[in-house]
């Protein structure tokens, strides 16, 4: 129905050139009714009004209820510079070094608030007399600070695709098209405002977008856009780490990370710029479970279920963390310290590309630590097992693995009864006690055979 709408519109919708002047579409040319808007950002923009500002929902949200999508937040940004916005709020502070914004608070819902940005244009960044000061961008063109006031059409200028610079104003109920995102969006293309390898080079991030919202929204990249990005890519090695983990970290829990990560390969993206991603889709042998995991967290996040960055960062280093394992193993070293040696070196080669924040590694550990023990059928141990904190997603990664043939099935299937069925017969179900000798443990020996390989390791995980 909204594409009809939509459809119906650019029907006869012209397309403007003047980037200063809008397309203005009434309540009557768009989908769009403010009751879809956040009770707190309609509050924002009805105040900054009535105090004389110009106000407005903008971005992602606008773009995302046009295409029939519910909002993962809603923006604002305005004419009022951040002090004016400040005092006007009660509950709101200003924040932020690079550009202040500011949050301004209504109950659960905080509404980040922005003031009207220039776009900081970058005309030669080779080196051209008109290029700007040095200390604004580094010597690739990526501009480092862009805290520069402007007016609403400069603030549609400096954002990065035609279909995220719309602005709607909750009041009237009109939506305001500083740069055709609206006909873009009706055409299904993603398109860059301005020159797309200038951009690129203001912003490498401006890639990972490409990739991660032409995914989320279905739509194409313009050929225009996409071209670029060959010849540009290596210089994602320059944005600073936490923001490309965040970045990444976004990609991989938008719902759609399948569709990402496709498209970060037909855009060559994933290779040695990521490589974390990589080398998990690119190992046969662990690839599939990598997959299989992109898979299932986009599932739960479709069903509105948690789901654990640390869960999907341990499936994607998986592959990593076999090969070290065999390799330690084959050199002769028990399963145990060969797994503890394995985990730390996929740790750290991460570390050396795109670093993993610290406070995934212990989760990430102990999903790793707990794979072996559920080749442990017999005795006590699968009951202890049962009963660890992390047994739930230990089993949820252990099965997945079994489904994409990275461990037994069979062992996944006995597992998954396990859990179900009464004490009486759990104990039914016990293997003839299969799991490691302790005193032969202590000797060094190597389990029997059968017993051996990486899934064989002993209980060191607890
Ligand atoms: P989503 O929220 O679905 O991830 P989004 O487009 O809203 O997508 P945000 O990161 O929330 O992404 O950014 C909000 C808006 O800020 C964007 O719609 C865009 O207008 C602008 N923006 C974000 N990142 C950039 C960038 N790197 N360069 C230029 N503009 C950007
Ligand atoms: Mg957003």
């Amino acid at each position: 129905m909204i594409t009809n709408f939509i459809n119906r519109v650019f029907g006869r919708g012209k397309r403007k050139t003047a980037p200063d002047k809008p397309v203005i579409w009434g309540p009557d040319r768009h989908p769009i009714r403010k009751e879809l808007i956040s009770r707190g950002a309609r509050k924002t923009c009805e105040e900054l009004q009535r105090a004389g500002h110009t106000a407005f929902v903008v971005g992602g949200a606008v773009r995302d209820l046009l295409l029939g999508m519910r909002p993962k937040d809603f923006d604002v940004a305005t004419s009022a510079h951040p002090d004016e916005v400040r005092a006007l709020f009660r509950r709101s502070r200003i924040i932020g070094r690079r550009f202040q914004i500011v949050h301004v608070m209504w109950g659960a819902e905080t509404v980040e608030t922005s003031t009207y940005r220039a776009h900081f244009t970058v005309k030669d960044p080779e080196g051209d007399e008109d290029a700007p000061k040095k200390d604004k961008q580094d010597e690739h063109g990526r501009v480092l600070s862009d805290n520069v006031f402007g007016t609403q059409a400069e603030d549609a200028v400096r954002r990065d695709f035609t279909v995220n610079a719309l602005f709607y104003d909750p009041v009237k109920e009109e939506v305001w098209d500083f740069q055709h995102g609206l006909k873009d969006l009706e055409a299904k293309k993603l398109v860059m405002i301005g020159d797309p390898a200038t951009r690129y080079r203001e912003d490498p991030v401006r890639m990972l977008r490409a990739a991660r919202l032409s995914a989320k929204l279905g739509l194409t990249i313009d050929p225009a856009t996409a071209t670029p990005i060959r010849e540009l890519k290596h210089l994602l090695e320059n944005v600073p780490q936490a923001r490309l983990f965040e970045e990444i970290l976004k990609l991989l829990l938008s719902g759609n990370a399948v569709a990402c990560v496709q498209r970060l390969r037909e855009l060559d993206l994933h290779h040695g710029l990521l490589p974390l991603l990589d080398d998990a889709l690119d190992d046969p042998h662990t690839g599939p479970f990598a997959m299989a995991a992109l898979k299932a967290t986009d599932e739960r996040l479709r069903a509105d279920r948690p789901v654990s960055p640390a869960f999907l960062l341990a499936a994607l280093l998986w592959g990593r963390v076999e090969r070290r394992w065999k390799h330690y193993e084959e050199k002769g070293q028990p399963p145990s310290p060969a797994l503890h040696a394995a985990m730390h070196d996929a740790l750290d080669a991460q570390r050396g590309t795109l670093a993993i924040p610290r406070r995934f590694d212990a989760t990430m550990k102990e999903l790793w630590l707990l794979q072996p023990r559920f080749l442990q059928r017999g005795g006590t141990r699968p009951f202890r097992l049962l009963e660890h904190p992390k047994f739930r997603a230990a089993f949820d990664f252990f099965e997945l693995r079994a489904q994409a043939g990275d461990a037994p099935l069979e062992a996944a299937e006995w597992w998954a009864r396990f859990q179900d069925v009464e004490g009486g017969e759990r104990e039914r179900m016990l293997h003839a006690d299969d799991g490691p000798k302790k005193k032969r443990r202590r000797r060094g020996k190597r389990r029997p055979a059968g017993e051996g390989g990486p899934d064989a390791a002993p209980e060191s995980g607890e």
